[in-house]
């Protein structure tokens, strides 16, 4: 049970990006490849148009460590 409803961060786009500085991070909505090659369909996150570096809020994080959680279970199988 959470005592707390999660909202969605009201940030206001574009938004510098941490790499470069330019105000380029825009939100996608884009099949994301983890190193390990396991893929994360329709991932919400933040895009640099400039320099092209990814961000990820805490939704997305989540949903990778998700998917990195459920393939080091399938890797041990070969
Ligand atoms: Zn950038």
């Amino acid at each position: 049970m959470s005592l707390y409803h999660p909202k969605e961060a009201p940030i206001s786009e574009p938004f510098p990006c941490p790499e470069c500085g330019k105000d380029s991070m825009k939100r996608k909505i884009e099949n994301y490849i983890l190193e390990d090659g396991s893929i994360i369909r329709r991932l919400k996150h933040y895009k640099c148009l400039s320099c092209g570096s990814r961000f990820f809020d805490d939704d997305a994080m989540h949903r990778i460590q998700e998917e990195r959680f459920r393939h080091s279970l399938k890797g041990a199988a070969g």
